[in-house]
């Protein structure tokens, strides 16, 4: 059996976040078999989500096809797969107005893109051929889904489109793409940049060696204390939010507290995984 540890940035600032999460969604053997029907439909994830793929499906058509309309039309067919309680909408006006935010995205993608050239990288529409992998040391491999790579001279720069209303990237998010996409394509990375899809903003980071060095080293440590980790002790925060397993938390009294506070729709949820 392959002793290959598998991670990523989203998996890794998981357990940073709450440990007992990390436990229900990746270790715990009684959970395992129902995780697909414990995942819960959230509105927030199926905006991110229509609006990375109508991107994804966009660059497939050819560069005199795109305009802003065919950019409309692609939401409105992907977003019909996801409408209602599918999508996690409670009524027809959130849907709409999360329709709404997810055109206004769009308007704001395509008035960038205008004056930007054809990407290195676009992920495509084929589920699962997506996800990029990588060894990054002895029985170690990254993996992530990567939005976009643009060519910068002879280099690279990794973009990460944000869908959240935080303009608030992590930026160990955002380098650990760097260091997979110059695994994954064998060329060097300049820049690495969070492309936020509300303001239009784009907030780019210079990615170099030293860079690469940092991140790795730290990508080790997260894993070395995963790997030593013996309680995966519940840490009540803004995970629980998105976490799928609070019926069966240690601290479900407390979580319940927390959400009853603040509930998620009203919430600016930063921390999201697009
Ligand atoms: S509900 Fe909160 S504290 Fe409990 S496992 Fe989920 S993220 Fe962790």
């Amino acid at each position: 059996m392959s002793k290959d540890l598998y991670v990523s940035p989203y998996k890794l600032q998981g357990f940073a976040e709450c440990p007992q999460w990390f436990y229900f969604e990746y270790l715990d053997e009684e959970i395992h078999p129902y995780r697909r029907e414990l995942k819960k439909p959230r509105s927030f994830f199926t905006v991110g989500d229509c609006v990375h793929k109508t991107i994804s499906a966009f660059f497939i058509r050819s560069a005199g096809q795109r305009n802003e309309q065919l950019l409309f039309d692609l939401l409105k067919q992907i977003w019909d797969q996801y409408s209602g309680a599918r999508g996690g909408f409670e009524n027809a006006e959130e849907e709409k107005n999360c329709f709404i935010e997810a055109k206004e995205m769009l308007k704001n993608f395509w008035k960038r893109q205008q004056k930007m050239g054809e990407p290195f990288y676009s992920p495509g529409i084929v589920p699962g051929k997506e996800l990029k992998k990588s060894e990054i040391g002895p029985d170690l491999i990254l993996m992530g889904k990567l939005d976009r790579i643009d060519p910068e001279g002879e280099d690279l720069h990794v973009i990460d489109y944000k869908t959240g209303k935080k303009e608030e990237g992590s930026s160990f998010q955002i380098m650990a793409y760097g260091v997979l996409a110059e695994a994954v394509f064998q060329k060097d990375v300049s820049k690495v940049s969070f492309w936020y899809l509300r303001s239009g903003r784009m907030q780019t980071f210079l990615y170099n060696l030293e860079e690469r060095d940092k991140i790795l080293e730290k990508i080790n440590t997260i894993v070395s204390k995963i790997k030593a980790e013996k309680k995966f002790a519940p840490r009540v925060g803004s995970r629980c939010y998105i976490c799928d397993y609070v019926q069966f938390c240690p601290k479900k009294e407390e979580v319940l507290k927390l959400l009853k506070k603040e509930m998620p729709s009203q919430r600016e949820i930063s921390k999201l995984p697009f």
